[in-house]
């Protein structure tokens, strides 16, 4: 009843079983838990087994690959999936209304017969990027959904969702994934052996950094924060923290990628302070060396955590950024 190419998360995604079985789902769900752990593979799984052959989420069948296909369509059979777009990375009203989307808008969409033996899912993802405007046409719908429709809003940021959405969808709480579980995705998207405990660290219970580039990103990134740390300026490295121009991914995504990275390295270096093994074997020399300059790691966690509040108010991505690097240095 399961896919087998998802790992992790058995407990939620047996429970969202049971309860879809039993007729016990309701209204909206709101997921949340760090970017990148697979939130959006399990809201699709249940999607998905509906439309499976075997109605098992066998993973093979031919309607089990129209959830694999990529890049993801955002319509399938009884699945509709809305998404933040374009560079300022927001649900725009458009989407939800109009037929940017589906023909004759989301509402209409989500009062449609389901097809046989389906239910209707409409998953939105960062559900923390709708607006006002786009939430207040889905409000209504997303409180009492027509039978058989079902909402799945998925956050990183539950503090930065709308209070009018949250009030109105019930909780599940994912967890980072663990190590064996993110580390044999790894293997399977052909990561070697030998890089897998640098790769593990850098991902951080997280599947975010399975594209090769994204994962050299990241770590150019931690080298920028160590040498920030080292005391060099943040003019000098600057280009590995702030966002790519050329990237697909939004700004805000993208300044958030690096300050998580910066996280790390500040969890790290408390690690080395404390004397434990160090998982980022690549920069523990530099990091051990910093133990003598009294770096304020908690100032710095609190600083880069302030950063991502202000990046959902659109704040400047540059300003941000130099604000954390004083901190540190
Ligand atoms: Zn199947």
């Amino acid at each position: 009843m399961f896919d087998k190419s998802i790992l992790g998360h058995m407990e939620i995604r047996s429970r969202l079983l049971e309860r879809v079985n039993a007729g016990k789902f309701y209204g909206s769900l709101l997921f949340v838990g760090q970017d990148g752990i697979g939130k959006r593979r399990v809201a699709l799984e249940m999607a998905q087994r509906e439309v499976c052959f075997r109605r098992s989420a066998c993973g093979v069948c031919e309607g089990c690959k129209l959830f694999k296909t990529d890049p993801l369509p955002k319509e399938f059979p009884n699945l509709l999936r809305i998404a933040p777009e374009g560079k300022a990375g927001l649900i725009k009203v458009d989407t939800i209304r109009e037929d940017e989307l589906v023909e004759g808008g989301v509402i209409n969409w989500a009062y449609q017969a389901a097809p046989p033996n389906c239910h209707r899912w409409i998953v939105i993802e960062d559900a923390h990027r709708l607006g006002k405007a786009s939430a207040n046409i889905l409000l209504k719908t997303l409180e009492e959904p027509p039978p058989d429709t079902f909402f799945l809003l998925l956050t990183h940021m539950p503090e930065s969702v709308l209070p009018t959405i949250q009030s109105r969808s019930e909780r599940v709480v994912f967890s980072p994934l663990r190590s064996d579980e993110i580390g044999e995705v790894a293997l399977r998207h052909g990561w070697d052996k030998s890089e897998l405990d640098v790769w593990i660290a850098v991902s951080n219970g997280t599947l975010k950094y399975l594209d090769r580039d994204m994962f050299a990103r990241a770590c150019s990134q931690i080298d920028a924060w160590v040498s920030v740390m080292e005391g060099i300026p943040f003019k000098n490295v600057s280009e590995s923290l702030l966002p790519d121009k050329s990237s697909e991914l939004a700004q805000s995504q993208q300044v958030t990628l690096a300050l998580e990275q910066l996280l790390i390295v500040l969890d790290e270096q408390m690690r080395i302070l404390k004397g434990m093994p160090a998982h980022l074997t690549q920069w523990a020399a530099r990091l051990g060396s910093l133990t003598n300059k009294q770096i304020n790691v908690q100032d710095g966690c609190k600083c880069a955590l302030e950063a991502m509040r202000n990046l959902s108010r659109n704040a400047a991505p540059e300003t941000l950024l130099r604000k954390v690097s004083l901190t540190l240095n």
